[in-house]
């Protein structure tokens, strides 16, 4: 008699890639969502709930527990899609779920997803005085700290007249 095991190797599972632009696609539909100043309707309370985990630092754990809330509200669930002579699509709610169901599990669960392999600092808030904005870090070593060019060179601005202003 042996033991059957069965390991999976991570640099052995094809279509990683495939993977990883799932999450990132849904990640950056997250952030526009949340950087949105448009009136978004029903959607508006999947932002505020998702908010919380950009940027979240010590208090990532109250972010997580709003996150599964999330999850479990809106019916998350693993489903693979069919359509007809292709492949099928892997998506995170039921076909039949409400559009705002739709988004909020498969937003949820591409965060999740990166929260769960400890790349929760990946997610991250602008540090630039007056902005609110998130965004998904893709640096090398997650060191990203604002938002865009904008705030980065304002933050930079306001740094450099401190300072002066200290001297
Ligand atoms: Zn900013």
């Amino acid at each position: 008699m042996y033991a059957m095991t069965v390991t999976i190797e991570p640099g052995h599972i094809t279509g990683q890639s495939q993977i990883d632009s799932y999450v990132s696609r849904w990640i950056e539909q997250a952030v526009t969502l949340i950087n949105s100043t448009d009136d978004i309707g029903e959607l508006a309370a999947v932002a505020d709930a998702l908010r919380p985990v950009f940027g979240a630092g010590e208090h990532l754990d109250a972010a997580v527990t709003r996150l599964n809330d999330l999850l479990a509200r809106h019916g998350a669930v693993p489903n693979l899609h069919g359509h007809p002579g292709q492949s099928p699509v892997l998506a995170f709610h039921r076909p039949d779920a409400t559009r705002v169901d739709a988004w909020a599990a498969d937003m949820g669960t591409a965060i999740a997803m990166v929260i769960g392999v400890g790349q929760a600092a990946r997610l991250g808030a602008c540090e630039a005085e007056r902005c609110a904005r998130v965004f998904l870090d893709t640096t090398r070593n997650a060191s990203r700290r604002f938002c865009g060019l904008t705030c980065q060179n304002r933050a930079k601005a306001s740094a450099y007249r401190a300072r002066r202003a200290a001297r």
